[in-house]
């Protein structure tokens, strides 16, 4: 591949975003969470996952962002081998990583401002650029003017945007989104699968897990569905698939 940047290991970064080979996960009791799963994500792909509750989906999110790592197989997030990423390397890698879970996991004490900037300040971006950064990305997600309001002062919605700005702010270059929508009522839970829509129109490659059938139906994805802990299904403009 002239001109394409090689790996150590020459697999490469390509159009694959993500790449995972054979992958399996076993925790220390019951039966594996993932067994031999396989996939490749392209760079600006938009993916969402489904499957039934227990199917492994936040396990393979883990592994992605070097939380957990494989019990075999090899994963590749922006041609690195995550398993074996070395701890000083973690920090790093994760910065390229955004996240986003049902719980929000905002700080309660700190404001929306401070909410955000703190993800810049554990990165040291200067503060200068901080005061700069954090108002544009605000706006983006649509809380320009709730600088000062604490989570507990705002809704579900709200919440999530806050913490969508924050994975968002040190531009990763893949979002990775754990049910975003799992504690919102269905008018701010199509607003948050909107802005993914947007961030990823940007650019940004974003892996959504969610229960919600009417907007995977509705928004034309790619959809993968997970089964005990193995992918069934991986369709281009897919649909919600039942699982039973
Ligand atoms: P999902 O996100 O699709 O609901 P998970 O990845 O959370 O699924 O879980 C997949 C399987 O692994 C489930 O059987 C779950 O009970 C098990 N599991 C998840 N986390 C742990 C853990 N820390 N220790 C033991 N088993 C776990
Ligand atoms: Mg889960």
């Amino acid at each position: 591949m002239p001109g394409k940047k090689r790996t150590r290991k020459g697999t490469g970064e390509s159009k694959d975003i993500i790449v995972l080979d054979n992958v399996s996960k076993a925790y220390s009791t019951g039966a594996p969470a993932l067994n031999g799963v396989s996939i490749k994500i392209r760079k600006g792909e938009f993916v969402f996952i489904v499957g039934d509750s227990g199917s492994g989906k936040s396990t393979l999110i883990k592994l992605l962002l070097r939380e957990l790592t494989p019990t075999s197989g090899t994963i590749w997030v922006n041609g690195q081998d995550v398993g074996r990423l070395k701890h000083r390397k973690i920090p790093k890698f994760r910065r390229n990583l955004g996240i986003v879970f049902q719980d929000f996991r905002l700080l309660k004490d700190r404001n929306v401002y401070e909410n955000v900037a703190f993800a810049q300040r554990i990165v040291q971006v200067p503060v200068r650029e901080i005061k700069r950064n954090v108002p544009a990305i605000l706006s983006t997600v649509g809380l320009a003017g709730k600088y000062k309001a604490k989570p507990k002062q705002l809704s579900g919605g709200e919440q999530q945007r806050v913490a969508l700005a924050r994975a968002l702010i040190n531009k990763p270059s893949i979002l990775l989104a754990d049910e975003p929508t799992g504690n919102l009522d269905p008018k701010n839970s199509w607003e948050i699968m909107k802005l993914l829509e947007e961030i990823n129109q940007g650019g940004t490659t974003v892996l959504v897990v969610t229960h919600n059938r009417e907007i995977v139906n509705a928004m034309k994805k790619r959809v993968v569905t997970m089964k005990k802990g193995v992918i069934v299904s991986d369709e281009e403009k897919g649909e919600y698939i039942d699982e039973d």
